[in-house]
């Protein structure tokens, strides 16, 4: 039986692991993110430990270089995050081991594992978001993890504001994006503190955050026509917060999209991932395999 390595790298830390399923994971490492070369030594000495591997899998922090055809496949494109901008990943990774290599981004990745073990199962076309100190999207259309043109951002979507919201936002780009006025520090800018400490704000901050993701939600049933999306990350912990966000989601659809799932509560329709904190690095064991087996798309 193959044995494969799985990486899931995030901008504060990176997880290494090896298994064959999210619920059998061993040799569960994690890595704080620092320079590229520091962070994946301590990744590759990790994974390294635990016998010849037969393909790792990368579902990690974008912009990223996924057309197979370009000279930089496999590096980060320009980002903020200092040092990793044209870090080749893949290139260092096949150097070390010699093995395929699957390279995705971590929502992606996401997908794939959610699709595999979670959320996303039996599924052909669904979407996977997270909001945390940032918002990615990322997903699965007829079977594959979506690439493009480059590969979807939807935490830059822009959407109407709430009306009474007068906050900038907090994208360095774009101000007032999905990102800008729904990710974490936009909770804690608008509020002047971060999301756990509200106080007797908490329900407007709710309305608010909701009214952002609800509208980005029926945006991207609009657009991708999942049969499913499934929302991860932090802030989505908020009691409250999923619920209130399939209200405003199919408020803004305003009946058009005639489905069942999308009737009611949509409660099959807007989930949370199964897999908990888990998803990406089950994201990556599906990325090793798909390397493995020749899918490299
Ligand atoms: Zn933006």
């Amino acid at each position: 039986m193959a044995l494969f390595g799985s990486i899931e790298g995030g901008g504060t830390k990176f997880v290494a692991a090896i298994g064959s399923a999210p619920d059998n994971l061993r040799a569960v490492d994690t890595i704080p993110t620092t320079t590229p070369d520091e962070t994946l030594r301590r990744a590759t000495d990790s994974l390294a430990q635990h016998g010849p591997l037969d393909a790792i899998g990368v579902a990690m922090f974008g912009p990223l270089d996924l057309d197979r055809s370009s000279a930089t496949y496999g590096t980060v494109r320009a980002t903020p995050k200092p040092g990793w901008s044209g870090a080749n990943v893949v290139s260092w990774l096949r150097g070390a081991f010699g093995v395929p290599i699957g390279f995705d981004t971590d929502v992606n990745g996401a997908a794939l594992g959610e699709g595999r073990w979670g959320a996303g199962r039996n599924l052909d076309t669904f979407l996977y978001a997270t909001v945390g100190t940032g918002i990615g999207g990322g997903g699965v259309i007829a079977g594959d993890p979506i690439h493009g043109l480059v590969h979807p951002e939807i935490g830059h979507l822009r959407i109407p504001r709430y009306p009474e919201d007068t906050f900038p936002g907090v994208c360095p780009f774009h101000g007032d994006c999905l990102e800008g006025l729904a990710a974490g520090p936009a909770i804690a800018g608008r509020w002047g503190r971060p999301a756990t400490e509200l106080g007797s704000d908490f329900d407007r901050a709710i309305e608010f955050e909701a009214h952002a993701l609800g509208h980005a939600m029926a945006n991207l049933v609009l657009t991708v026509s999942p049969e499913r999306i499934i929302l991860g990350g932090g802030v989505m912990k908020l009691p409250g917060l999923l619920d209130s966000t399939r209200r405003q989601m199919v408020e803004s659809l305003g009946g058009y999209v005639d489905t069942p799932a999308l009737s009611g509560g949509a409660e099959e329709f807007l989930v949370a991932p199964g897999l908990g904190d888990r998803s990406g690095i089950a994201g990556g064991l599906v990325l090793a395999e798909r390397a493995w087996s020749g899918l490299n798309r």
